[in-house]
């Protein structure tokens, strides 16, 4: 967009964006980026009250994490057999831990969380924000007039996280912030 394109933008109470009008100086109209409703439920599934990536979660059940290691898991087969094999086969003795890979493997692969949208986190037990949320009838902290509160029942870590989170969301918008962290791991 050059310097000269006018742009009236409206914010509403959630954050999200859309465009009312674009002008050039010659009263061109111009379509950047038009935010549905849609587009901001969507979002809303992936992003807890909290404003964590529930997308990016490893016990997310639609998430990356299970899909590709359920994928790992049926193209590993019996590869137990062959690990111990390869550890003098090789000479790597890092086959040896294949047990424990594929333990943890199959952990990643049965998770079934569907979200802090839909159901309590399994993580996060003594999360007090999904219900607080509910009852102020906000759909993340930043738009509570309380924010930030003490009242998260997270740790310190997540706690400065949460409000890192919110305080961006509250500054570039839920669409964009979601933009900005979609393909990001969150660990
Ligand atoms: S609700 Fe908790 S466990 Fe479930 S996907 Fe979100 S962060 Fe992960
Ligand atoms: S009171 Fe605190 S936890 Fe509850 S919605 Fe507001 S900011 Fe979030």
């Amino acid at each position: 967009m050059d310097s000269q394109t006018i742009k009236k933008l409206n914010f509403d109470f959630s954050g999200r964006f859309y465009v009312e009008n674009i002008t050039d100086r010659k009263n061109r109209s111009i379509l950047i980026k038009t935010n549905t409703l849609m587009d901001y439920e969507k979002i809303k599934e992936k992003l807890a009250p909290c404003g964590l990536h529930c997308g990016k979660c490893f016990a997310y059940e639609e998430g990356d994490i299970v899909k590709y290691s359920k994928t790992l898991k049926n193209n590993l087969g019996s590869f137990e057999v062959y690990a111990k094999r390869f550890v003098d086969l090789l000479d790597k003795p890092v086959f040896e831990k294949y047990p424990d890979f594929k333990d943890m493997l199959e952990c990643f692969a049965i998770s079934d969380c569907s979200g802090c949208r839909k159901e309590v986190c399994k993580l996060f037990k003594d999360c007090k924000v999904r219900l607080c949320s509910e009852n102020k009838g906000v759909d993340f902290c930043f738009q509570c007039p309380d924010f930030p509160c003490e009242n998260t029942g997270f740790d310190e870590h997540l706690y400065k996280r949460s409000i890192n989170i919110n305080i961006r969301m509250k500054e570039i918008g839920v669409d964009n912030y979601y933009e900005e962290i979609k393909n990001k791991s969150r660990y």
